[in-house]
Protein backbone atom coordinates (compact mmCIF):
# COMPACT_ATOMS: atom_id res chain seq x y z
CA UNK A 1 0.00 0.00 0.00
CA UNK A 2 1.76 3.43 -1.14
CA UNK A 3 2.60 5.69 2.09
CA UNK A 4 -0.06 8.92 2.48
CA UNK A 5 1.94 11.96 2.91
CA UNK A 6 0.03 14.85 4.32
CA UNK A 7 0.61 18.30 4.05
CA UNK A 8 1.92 19.82 7.66
CA UNK A 9 1.96 24.08 8.60
CA UNK A 10 4.13 23.59 11.89
CA UNK A 11 5.11 21.54 14.72
CA UNK A 12 4.76 22.68 18.40
CA UNK A 13 6.76 19.58 20.50
CA UNK A 14 5.93 20.10 23.83
CA UNK A 15 2.38 22.09 23.55
CA UNK A 16 0.15 22.59 26.73
CA UNK A 17 -3.24 24.23 25.62
CA UNK A 18 -4.25 21.55 22.65
CA UNK A 19 -5.73 18.43 25.24
CA UNK A 20 -4.51 16.77 28.35
CA UNK A 21 -0.80 16.81 29.61
CA UNK A 22 2.03 17.64 27.38
CA UNK A 23 1.51 16.95 23.30
CA UNK A 24 3.12 16.56 20.39
CA UNK A 25 0.76 19.34 18.36
CA UNK A 26 0.86 18.59 14.31
CA UNK A 27 -0.79 21.50 13.17
CA UNK A 28 -2.31 20.55 9.63
CA UNK A 29 -1.88 22.70 6.44
CA UNK A 30 -5.08 23.65 4.69
CA UNK A 31 -8.88 24.90 5.56
CA UNK A 32 -12.23 25.21 3.47
CA UNK A 33 -13.79 27.55 6.18
CA UNK A 34 -12.95 31.05 6.81
CA UNK A 35 -13.83 31.90 10.30
CA UNK A 36 -13.86 35.62 10.78
CA UNK A 37 -12.08 35.43 13.80
CA UNK A 38 -9.38 32.85 12.62
CA UNK A 39 -6.16 32.95 14.07
CA UNK A 40 -4.55 30.85 11.78
CA UNK A 41 -5.02 32.32 8.40
CA UNK A 42 -1.63 31.43 6.78
CA UNK A 43 -2.66 27.63 7.17
CA UNK A 44 -5.64 27.84 4.85
CA UNK A 45 -3.84 27.80 1.77
CA UNK A 46 -4.39 23.67 0.58
CA UNK A 47 -1.02 23.72 -1.28
CA UNK A 48 1.16 25.03 1.06
CA UNK A 49 3.07 23.24 4.03
CA UNK A 50 5.48 20.87 4.08
CA UNK A 51 4.98 17.01 3.05
CA UNK A 52 5.59 14.28 5.70
CA UNK A 53 5.20 10.68 6.28
CA UNK A 54 3.08 9.05 9.32
CA UNK A 55 6.21 7.67 10.07
CA UNK A 56 8.17 10.92 10.00
CA UNK A 57 6.27 12.24 12.56
CA UNK A 58 5.77 9.83 14.81
CA UNK A 59 9.75 8.97 15.03
CA UNK A 60 9.83 13.02 16.02
CA UNK A 61 7.15 12.69 18.73
CA UNK A 62 8.85 9.51 19.68
CA UNK A 63 11.60 12.12 20.95
CA UNK A 64 9.32 13.48 23.39
CA UNK A 65 7.74 10.50 24.78
CA UNK A 66 9.03 10.89 28.30
CA UNK A 67 7.53 13.96 28.76
CA UNK A 68 4.13 13.18 27.78
CA UNK A 69 3.43 11.13 31.33
CA UNK A 70 0.61 9.17 32.01
CA UNK A 71 -2.29 11.77 29.86
CA UNK A 72 0.13 13.62 27.35
CA UNK A 73 0.53 12.44 23.17
CA UNK A 74 0.06 13.46 20.20
CA UNK A 75 -2.43 16.01 19.27
CA UNK A 76 -3.81 16.92 15.24
CA UNK A 77 -4.90 20.13 14.82
CA UNK A 78 -4.78 22.94 11.65
CA UNK A 79 -5.94 24.56 9.93
CA UNK A 80 -8.76 21.71 9.09
CA UNK A 81 -7.16 18.05 10.09
CA UNK A 82 -10.76 16.42 8.60
CA UNK A 83 -9.60 17.89 4.91
CA UNK A 84 -6.44 15.23 5.35
CA UNK A 85 -8.67 12.67 7.34
CA UNK A 86 -6.56 9.50 5.50
CA UNK A 87 -3.31 10.82 6.52
CA UNK A 88 -3.75 11.42 9.76
CA UNK A 89 -5.72 8.37 10.19
CA UNK A 90 -2.29 6.81 9.32
CA UNK A 91 -0.49 8.98 11.54
CA UNK A 92 -2.53 7.70 14.37
CA UNK A 93 -2.63 4.53 13.61
CA UNK A 94 1.24 4.13 13.96
CA UNK A 95 0.68 5.94 17.06
CA UNK A 96 -1.37 4.03 18.87
CA UNK A 97 1.53 0.33 17.86
CA UNK A 98 3.51 3.36 19.71
CA UNK A 99 1.28 3.85 22.95
CA UNK A 100 1.03 6.87 22.02
CA UNK A 101 -2.07 8.65 23.02
CA UNK A 102 -4.42 10.72 20.22
CA UNK A 103 -6.04 13.81 20.31
CA UNK A 104 -7.91 15.43 17.32
CA UNK A 105 -8.31 19.04 17.34
CA UNK A 106 -11.15 20.05 14.68
CA UNK A 107 -14.47 22.25 13.40
CA UNK A 108 -16.09 18.84 12.71
CA UNK A 109 -17.38 19.99 9.17
CA UNK A 110 -16.38 16.71 7.58
CA UNK A 111 -18.37 13.54 8.07
CA UNK A 112 -17.59 10.81 5.84
CA UNK A 113 -16.25 7.03 5.80
CA UNK A 114 -12.90 8.25 5.69
CA UNK A 115 -13.03 10.47 8.90
CA UNK A 116 -15.01 7.73 10.29
CA UNK A 117 -12.14 5.47 10.17
CA UNK A 118 -10.65 8.23 11.39
CA UNK A 119 -12.06 8.33 14.27
CA UNK A 120 -11.84 4.83 15.02
CA UNK A 121 -8.15 6.25 15.83
CA UNK A 122 -9.02 8.97 18.07
CA UNK A 123 -8.92 8.49 21.93
CA UNK A 124 -10.36 12.26 22.36
CA UNK A 125 -11.73 15.46 20.14
CA UNK A 126 -11.11 18.57 21.15
CA UNK A 127 -14.53 20.10 19.00
CA UNK A 128 -14.89 23.53 17.97
CA UNK A 129 -19.03 24.58 18.79
CA UNK A 130 -17.95 28.01 17.08
CA UNK A 131 -21.58 29.78 18.02
CA UNK A 132 -24.73 28.53 19.08
CA UNK A 133 -26.83 30.35 16.43
CA UNK A 134 -27.03 28.96 12.92
CA UNK A 135 -26.78 32.48 11.80
CA UNK A 136 -23.86 33.29 13.46
CA UNK A 137 -22.12 30.37 11.80
CA UNK A 138 -23.52 31.18 8.21
CA UNK A 139 -22.21 34.66 8.68
CA UNK A 140 -19.06 33.89 10.94
CA UNK A 141 -17.93 30.46 9.70
CA UNK A 142 -19.34 29.67 6.09
CA UNK A 143 -21.16 26.15 7.10
CA UNK A 144 -24.05 25.54 9.35
CA UNK A 145 -24.12 24.67 13.21
CA UNK A 146 -26.14 20.92 12.10
CA UNK A 147 -22.41 19.83 10.52
CA UNK A 148 -20.60 20.16 14.04
CA UNK A 149 -23.86 18.91 15.85
CA UNK A 150 -23.74 16.29 13.12
CA UNK A 151 -20.49 15.34 14.12
CA UNK A 152 -20.67 15.43 17.62
CA UNK A 153 -23.83 12.99 17.70
CA UNK A 154 -21.38 10.64 15.86
CA UNK A 155 -19.04 11.43 18.51
CA UNK A 156 -21.43 10.00 21.01
CA UNK A 157 -22.36 7.07 19.39
CA UNK A 158 -18.46 5.74 19.16
CA UNK A 159 -18.39 6.97 22.71
CA UNK A 160 -14.98 9.29 21.88
CA UNK A 161 -14.40 11.52 24.90
CA UNK A 162 -14.86 14.80 23.79
CA UNK A 163 -13.75 18.47 24.92
CA UNK A 164 -16.36 20.96 23.65
CA UNK A 165 -14.37 24.29 22.39
CA UNK A 166 -15.49 28.08 22.08
CA UNK A 167 -13.80 31.17 21.26
CA UNK A 168 -15.39 34.47 23.30
CA UNK A 169 -16.15 37.07 20.78
CA UNK A 170 -17.55 40.34 22.87
CA UNK A 171 -20.08 41.37 21.51
CA UNK A 172 -21.10 38.27 19.55
CA UNK A 173 -21.35 35.16 21.93
CA UNK A 174 -20.30 36.86 25.15
CA UNK A 175 -23.64 36.80 26.81
CA UNK A 176 -24.64 34.22 29.33
CA UNK A 177 -27.81 32.73 27.23
CA UNK A 178 -24.98 31.67 24.60
CA UNK A 179 -23.06 29.40 26.94
CA UNK A 180 -26.04 28.27 28.53
CA UNK A 181 -26.89 26.45 25.76
CA UNK A 182 -23.44 25.64 24.78
CA UNK A 183 -24.21 23.79 28.30
CA UNK A 184 -27.55 22.58 26.79
CA UNK A 185 -25.53 20.79 23.80
CA UNK A 186 -23.09 19.04 26.07
CA UNK A 187 -25.77 17.91 28.25
CA UNK A 188 -27.26 16.20 25.80
CA UNK A 189 -24.03 14.35 24.81
CA UNK A 190 -22.48 11.82 27.82
CA UNK A 191 -19.03 11.81 25.66
CA UNK A 192 -18.77 15.62 26.38
CA UNK A 193 -16.90 15.96 30.00
CA UNK A 194 -15.08 19.47 29.26
CA UNK A 195 -16.19 23.04 28.01
CA UNK A 196 -13.46 25.49 27.12
CA UNK A 197 -14.30 29.13 26.27
CA UNK A 198 -11.53 30.70 25.06
CA UNK A 199 -10.79 34.81 24.66
CA UNK A 200 -10.31 35.81 21.37
CA UNK A 201 -7.36 36.89 20.75
CA UNK A 202 -5.62 39.57 18.24
CA UNK A 203 -1.92 38.28 18.34
CA UNK A 204 -2.67 37.08 14.38
CA UNK A 205 -3.76 40.65 13.25
CA UNK A 206 0.23 40.42 12.06
CA UNK A 207 -0.35 37.23 10.04
CA UNK A 208 -3.43 39.21 8.23
CA UNK A 209 -1.01 42.21 7.18
CA UNK A 210 1.78 40.04 6.22
CA UNK A 211 -0.75 38.12 3.53
CA UNK A 212 -2.61 41.74 2.43
CA UNK A 213 -5.84 40.38 3.94
CA UNK A 214 -8.39 42.41 6.17
CA UNK A 215 -8.60 40.53 9.42
CA UNK A 216 -12.92 40.58 9.47
CA UNK A 217 -13.08 40.96 13.57
CA UNK A 218 -9.81 43.37 13.51
CA UNK A 219 -12.10 46.11 15.54
CA UNK A 220 -13.33 43.94 17.84
CA UNK A 221 -11.42 44.37 21.20
CA UNK A 222 -10.33 40.81 23.20
CA UNK A 223 -12.59 39.97 26.24
CA UNK A 224 -11.74 40.88 29.86
CA UNK A 225 -10.25 38.18 31.74
CA UNK A 226 -13.50 38.70 34.53
CA UNK A 227 -15.88 38.12 31.46
CA UNK A 228 -13.93 34.57 30.82
CA UNK A 229 -14.07 33.58 34.09
CA UNK A 230 -18.06 34.86 34.64
CA UNK A 231 -18.91 32.79 32.09
CA UNK A 232 -17.14 30.19 33.72
CA UNK A 233 -18.56 30.23 36.27
CA UNK A 234 -22.16 29.60 34.64
CA UNK A 235 -20.91 25.90 33.62
CA UNK A 236 -19.00 24.64 36.66
CA UNK A 237 -19.22 21.06 36.11
CA UNK A 238 -17.90 21.41 32.53
CA UNK A 239 -14.49 23.49 33.48
S1 LIG B 1 -11.78 26.17 11.02
FE1 LIG B 1 -9.97 26.89 12.15
S2 LIG B 1 -8.35 27.18 10.61
FE2 LIG B 1 -10.32 27.05 9.52
S3 LIG B 1 -10.95 29.17 9.25
FE3 LIG B 1 -11.92 28.40 11.12
S4 LIG B 1 -10.55 28.95 12.80
FE4 LIG B 1 -9.37 29.15 10.86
Amino acid sequence: MKDSVGRVHSIQSMGTLDGPGVRFVVFMQGCHLRCKCCHNPDTWDVCGGTEYLPAELVAKACRYREYFGAEGGITVSGGEPLLQAGFVHDLFRLCHRENIHTCLDTSGSILNDTVRHLLAETDRVLLDIKYTEDGLYHDHVGCSLSAPLEFLAYLDEQKIPTTLRQVIIPGINDGKENVLKLKEIAEKHSCVAQIELLPFRKICQTKYDAMGLPFPFGHIPEPKRDVIEALQNVIPDYV
